[in-house]
Parts: C-alpha cells; sequence; structure tokens
C-alpha cells in the first residue's frame, strides 16, 4: 500500500508562530543549573495570595455534593447574577444575567474560542500589535485573517482606526481592544471607546474588549469598561476575569459580557466544547464579587507600592519607561543597539533577571521589554538593584 508523507500538526495548527523565547528560556535554565540565583519578572502572575473570605467560601461550597455535579453550561444562576450586581455597582451597566452573561474558564479560554464561533474562513480580525498574543492566535486557529492594528507610543498606545484600510474594515469581523492593556500598561478613556463604537458601527464589526485590569489601577484611577460607551451593547462584549483583581489566576474563572447574540453564540459553542468551571469555584466567585472591597484596594495599594519602587529606581538610573496608571507591567525601551530579544538575553547574562522581549506581542513590541511586578518585594528590590548596576 503507497505510503501518505503526513506531518503531524494540522495545517490550522503550524500557522501558529513558534515559540519565540526558546532560546532565553534555555538560557535561564543554565544559569539556574550553574546555581545562579534568577529573578524572573516575566510572568504576570500575582504572588500575594486570594483573599481569605474567598478560600472559605470555597472550602464551604466544596463540602455541598451539589457542587460536585456537572455544572449550568452557561455558569451558575448564582455566579452570573453576581457578575451583574457587580457592573451595576462598579459602571453603572444594567446587563441581564440570563442573556448578557456567560461564565468562562478563565477570560482566556473565551477569548481563545471567540474566533471559532464568529469567523468564517478569511474573515478579518483587528489585533491590537503589540497584544495579548492569544487574540491573534485564536484567529489563526479559526482560519481567519489577523490584521495588526499598531498601538503607537506617541498615541498613548491607542489604535488610530483611521488607519485600516477601508477594504479590509468591511471583510473585518472582529476588532480585540484591551485597556488598561497588556504589555503596554496604556489606558484609554470615554472618548476613545466612543469613537470605536461610532467606528464598529459603520463597518459592523464586533468589539471584544478585554477589561481584565480594570480593578489593578492607582493614583485613585477607576478604568471605565467599554459598555458605558453610549450604543456598546449594540456592538461588543467585554471579557473579564477573577484572576487579577482577586489574585486568583490558579483558579480559573473569568466571564464574558454585553451584546446577548454574541454571548449566544459563545455559549451555544461552548456547550459543545467544555462543561463549564467547578460550581464550588463559581460560588468562591460569587463571594469575591459581592464580597468587602477593602481586600482588593490592600492588593493594589501593595502593587502601586510596588511600581514606585522599582519606576523611580529604574528612572533614576536612566532607563526609560512611565509610571504607569494600570496593570502591573512596565514597558521599557530597550537601549539602542538592542533588539528585544537581544536586550532580554544581555538582562539575563549581566543581571540574573528575566524580562519578557516586547516582540513577543507583536513587531512594534520589538523595540521594548515588559517587566511585571507580580514578585515579592524582597526579591523585586533585588531584581531592581541589580538592573540598576546594568548600566
Ligand atoms: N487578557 C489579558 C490581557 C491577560 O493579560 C490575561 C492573562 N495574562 C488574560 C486575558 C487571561 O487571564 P485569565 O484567563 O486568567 O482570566
Amino acid at each position: 500500500m503507497a505510503q501518505r508523507t503526513r506531518t503531524l500538526e494540522s495545517a490550522r495548527l503550524a500557522r501558529v508562530p513558534a515559540y519565540l523565547f526558546a532560546d532565553l528560556d534555555r538560557r535561564t535554565e543554565e544559569l539556574q543549573r550553574r546555581g545562579v540565583d534568577v529573578i524572573s519578572l516575566a510572568v504576570g502572575d500575582p504572588d500575594l495570595p486570594t483573599p481569605e473570605h474567598v478560600v472559605q467560601a470555597l472550602h464551604q461550597a466544596a463540602e455541598d455534593p451539589a457542587t460536585h455535579r456537572y455544572p449550568p453550561y452557561a455558569g451558575t444562576a448564582g455566579f452570573r447574577a453576581a457578575v451583574a450586581a457587580w457592573y451595576a455597582r462598579r459602571f453603572g451597566v444594567r446587563l441581564d444575567p440570563q442573556a448578557q452573561v456567560l461564565a468562562l474558564i478563565g477570560s482566556k479560554e473565551g477569548l481563545a474560542h471567540l474566533p471559532w464561533a464568529l469567523l468564517d474562513p478569511w474573515d478579518v480580525a483587528l489585533v491590537p500589535d503589540p497584544g495579548y498574543p492569544v487574540y491573534r492566535v485564536a484567529t489563526l486557529l479559526a482560519d481567519g485573517v489577523p490584521h495588526d492594528v499598531r498601538l503607537r507610543p506617541e498615541a498613548g498606545f491607542l489604535p488610530d482606526l483611521s488607519e485600516v484600510p477601508t477594504d479590509v474594515a468591511r471583510r473585518a469581523k472582529l476588532l480585540f481592544l484591551n485597556y488598561p492593556n497588556n504589555p503596554t500598561a496604556a489606558t484609554a478613556d470615554a472618548g476613545f471607546f466612543e469613537e470605536v463604537v461610532r467606528f464598529a458601527r459603520e463597518f459592523g464589526i464586533v468589539v471584544v474588549h478585554d477589561n481584565s485590569y480594570s480593578e489593578i489601577a492607582y493614583d485613585g484611577y477607576r478604568p471605565p469598561s467599554f459598555l458605558q460607551a453610549p450604543g456598546a451593547l449594540e456592538v461588543a462584549v467585554e471579557f473579564h476575569s477573577l484572576s487579577k483583581t482577586y489574585c486568583m489566576t490558579g483558579w480559573r474563572l473569568g466571564w464574558v459580557c454585553g451584546n446577548a447574540d454574541v454571548v449566544g453564540a459563545l455559549a451555544k459553542l461552548k456547550t459543545n466544547l467544555d462543561s463549564g468551571a467547578f460550581v464550588a469555584v463559581q460560588r468562591a466567585g460569587e463571594a469575591a464579587l459581592r464580597g468587602p472591597e477593602e481586600p482588593v484596594r490592600e492588593r493594589v495599594r501593595a502593587f502601586q507600592a510596588r511600581r514606585d519602587l522599582v519606576v523611580d529606581a529604574l528612572q533614576a538610573a536612566g532607563w526609560k519607561l512611565a509610571r504607569p496608571r494600570a496593570t502591573f507591567y512596565l514597558w521599557v525601551e530597550v537601549p539602542d543597539g538592542f533588539d528585544s530579544v537581544r536586550f532580554a538575553q544581555h538582562v539575563l547574562d549581566r543581571a540574573a533577571v528575566v524580562v519578557t522581549p516586547g516582540v513577543g506581542y507583536g513587531s512594534v513590541g520589538d523595540r521594548y521589554v515588559r517587566l511585571s511586578f507580580t514578585t515579592a518585594e524582597p526579591r523585586l528590590r533585588e531584581a531592581v538593584d541589580r538592573l540598576r548596576r546594568l548600566r
């Protein structure tokens, strides 16, 4: 019988770009093997614990056998109602918990599946460059075509939508946005969101706003919801998560809310893919959203103190970076003569500190590295001392 030569990976998977930082990982492991004390500022994963009352709620819920069974597909009624109540309280946005809120196994899960629900082959998705890589990869996996929308420093890392060619805008079905932003830490105001609603209406585009960092904000700044913009519910959904607000990255609970047709399409897809988040985790999520706000404020104060520690020290040492109003990231310009990977290698080799090369978020990111301050203070201080002495 004739043998067919087949590659293991599907063409769809092969389209996903190769992992860029294998070399950096290898160097890190090698240093660690040699006994070097490497400090990673590369991942945005809070070291601070989940608030105690949320942990208690999980304990209690796990004791109840009713939580041991399959969850309702769209999320528990209690969790969805808590999301709607939180949106009303925090943003003044009224949502129907049945039709306009869907629980997710973390926001990444929903963001990654949404293009499957909405894109046909060759449909365009407008993705920010730099941006959270899932928007682009999920588009590719759904046979869609990502079109980069550049975020430039001189525009405060907001996209200029008039740069999108009209024929591309006509073919576009999705526009991904994320403010407060990973990786640039940029923020957007209500005026910008109104402009986006106008653009989305003109071209019939669904806006996907990722608001994962809305509560990680400093100096009294309160980031808005996209859904506050007039007309937003006609064109947009917003993704959100308990991961950052309540330091719950490991729990895997998030949601999408907004336009009922889009929420419904993702719900239909997910019914066929997964069976939802553990009910006990959803009950704990309810306790988080309905519970006291002080534990969140306490965590944000800790992040703000760390932000100031790192920004003050690095600025004094001549590094080029802004003091962000939100997120736990610093977007730092690399010195002349370096690209982002070479600079990250230099920092690793000379200071034993791991930072993320900006090119991992898109080509515009190649002039930057991302530092996160989700590391406890003594280690963070040590990392900063090493960086300060670097040049
Ligand atoms: N969106 C952005 C912009 C993120 O940075 C992250 C996590 N790094 C996520 C979504 C995913 O978060 P989760 O799945 O934990 O809700």
